[in-house]
């Protein structure tokens, strides 16, 4: 069981993580892409951070859909959409729930997950966020069948997407602003991948913590 309280602890860690790793990202970016990726996430996230306060006593779906949204209105670049869409999706699962079950967060992960490919017209193997999204999402949904409890199948998520950031460096960009390097692309880890990987260590960081 998550509550609405631990979602606004995990958005503000997670808040806290992106504004700490904003030049590490940014860096990555440089090399691939424009060099806005750790500057666009941690404006909105400082946004996200502003409004905490406003959304103390609304349910789950109420908070991600604010969160989406200002991600949305704040990030810009290709990331802003694709991430504001994925809070906005998790947060149509969870609507008018003040409380959510191990399978229902992970039913919200996983619309998160779609709603990324839908928006960005993307999939798996194409040096995005992604890489390291979908293999986190099967790594936790098979922890949470083989009888794990959420936080360990979180942090077998984690392992999962710490994989797919290593595999964005062997292979080519086929999306966003990194594919029209083509083979330049290569030997560089993901951006986006990366900011992912943050999310979900802050993510399970918060609840091992709930857990113990
Ligand atoms: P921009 O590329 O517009 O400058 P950012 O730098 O904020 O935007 O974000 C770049 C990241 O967005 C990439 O590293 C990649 O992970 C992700 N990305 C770009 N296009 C797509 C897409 N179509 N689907 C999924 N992720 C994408
Ligand atoms: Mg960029």
């Amino acid at each position: 069981m998550t509550d609405a309280k631990k979602f606004l602890d995990i958005i503000a860690a997670v808040a806290k993580k992106i504004t700490a790793e904003k030049d590490f990202l940014t860096e990555l970016d440089n090399e691939i892409g424009d060099g806005d990726h750790g500057i666009n996430l941690a404006r909105g996230f400082n946004a996200v951070e502003e409004i905490l306060p406003t959304l103390a006593d609304k349910d789950i779906g109420a908070i991600l859909k604010a969160v989406g949204m200002k991600l949305v209105s704040t990030v810009g670049g290709a990331s802003g959409p694709l991430y504001g869409t994925a809070f906005m999706k998790a947060g149509n699962v969870a609507k008018g729930k003040f409380s959510v079950t191990d399978a229902e967060f992970v039913e919200m992960f996983a619309a998160a997950v779609d709603g990324i490919k839908m928006r960005g017209k993307s999939t798996e193997g194409e040096k995005t966020m992604l890489d390291a999204l979908c293999p986190a999402l099967t790594a936790i949904k098979n922890s949470l069948d083989s009888g794990k409890n959420l936080s360990a199948a979180l942090a077998d998520g984690v392992d999962a997407a710490a994989n797919g950031v290593e595999f964005t460096k062997t292979i080519v960009a086929t999306k966003g602003r990194a594919s029209y390097l083509k083979e330049r692309s290569l030997g560089h880890q993901d951006p986006g991948a990366t900011s992912s990987l943050f999310m979900l260590q802050t993510t399970a960081e918060i609840l091992r913590g709930l857990q113990q």
